[in-house]
């Protein structure tokens, strides 16, 4: 009796610490797994976009946060849309609705 209920102990750390390490995991990655290189400066780790043409577009977690248009850092992921060389560009709010302006 005493061991069965030792076993189950011990299962139940451990179910609680592979948890918190997978946990740990996505926190820090934030989606960021991918090693394909960054679109814009070719670093990694980054995260898969898709373009308006549907192909497969990578940003690092850098590019992401950084507006394209007025150069800003944000700490929070921009908005994004497709420019003319097929790259996902990044833009924060106020940038982001001037561009939907000048393609409407
Ligand atoms: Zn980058
Ligand atoms: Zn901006």
């Amino acid at each position: 009796m005493v061991r069965k209920s030792m076993k189950k102990v011990v299962f139940g750390t451990l179910c609680s610490l592979l948890m918190a390490v997978s946990c740990g995991c996505s926190m820090l990655g934030g989606g960021y797994t991918s090693d394909e290189p960054c679109a814009w400066c070719g670093n990694t780790p980054t995260k898969k976009f898709e373009t308006s043409k549907g192909a497969d577009c990578y940003v690092c977690e850098e590019h992401t946060h950084e507006c394209g248009i007025c150069g800003k850092n944000f700490d929070k992921e921009l908005k994004h849309y497709t420019n003319m060389l097929d790259i996902e560009m990044f833009a924060c709010d106020d940038c982001y609705d001037d561009v939907q302006e000048l393609n409407n």
